[in-house]
């Protein structure tokens, strides 16, 4: 997914971009409300001459790409609970998820922005909020189910997996012997054991090759062509 920064300019009306600092310490999830339009026309709107609202935000996100509508460290006017200094508008970063295209691969895109974003700041999914959550208001309105709020859990959960993808792979040292005859140390990775093949093959009296171009070892036994 590309990401695009393409900031509205302090002199937008309606001071949706009132440039006050802020030290973001959530990351908030909205749906656009619209079924139409893409994250480059929720862009457009925020500086639309027919825009007459003060509703802001800081990234859109769609199937194709995320665009930075306004800078992380400035507060936009996305969680409807006020000015305050302690305000989801003050202290959080408002994502608008797209509901126009392919919805499916929309999520994804999101879910793996809000996972890197999560992972820059040292933050898990307990830094992530609803828009519900600070103003009541039923956003994002696609993951709300009734109330039960099923799709707000799925897309913790996405998150959380991606978070954790990277941690899986653990590397512990694994020796290696060939019949009984100590080698260079291998690694132990999700249960697999991997070792330096030419100490291997050559242990056991192949022939080692590389095929630089391809990338592709090879082993060659006496007999083998
Ligand atoms: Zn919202």
């Amino acid at each position: 997914m590309n990401y695009r920064i393409d900031h509205i300019p302090f002199e937008t009306p309606n001071k949706r971009r009132p440039g006050l600092l802020m030290l973001p310490r959530t990351i908030t999830i909205h749906n656009t409300g619209n079924p139409a339009s893409s994250a480059a026309g929720e862009r457009a709107w925020l500086t639309d001459p027919s825009n007459d609202r003060q509703a802001s935000f800081h990234i859109v996100v769609d199937e194709r790409e995320a665009v930075e509508c306004i800078p992380l460290d400035e507060n936009s006017w996305h969680a409807g609970d006020g000015s305050k200094t302690t305000s989801g508008n003050r202290t959080s970063i408002g994502i608008e998820i797209c509901e126009s295209g392919d919805y499916a691969m929309t999520l994804e895109n999101a879910a793996e922005l809000v996972a890197l974003m999560l992972k820059a700041r040292g933050w898990s999914v307990d830094q992530l909020r609803r828009h519900f959550d600070w103003s009541g208001k039923i956003c994002p309105r696609l993951m709300y189910d009734g109330g039960k709020w099923t799709g707000w859990t799925a897309f913790k959960a996405m998150v959380s997996e991606k978070l954790k993808g990277d941690e899986d792979v653990k590397a512990d040292k694994a020796g290696f012997e060939v019949n009984g005859e100590k080698q260079p140390d291998g690694l132990l990775i999700n249960g697999t054991v991997y070792v330096p093949l030419r100490a291997a093959g050559e242990a056991l009296g192949a022939t080692v090759g590389w095929d630089n171009k391809n990338k592709v070892a090879s082993l060659t036994t006496k007999g083998g062509k």
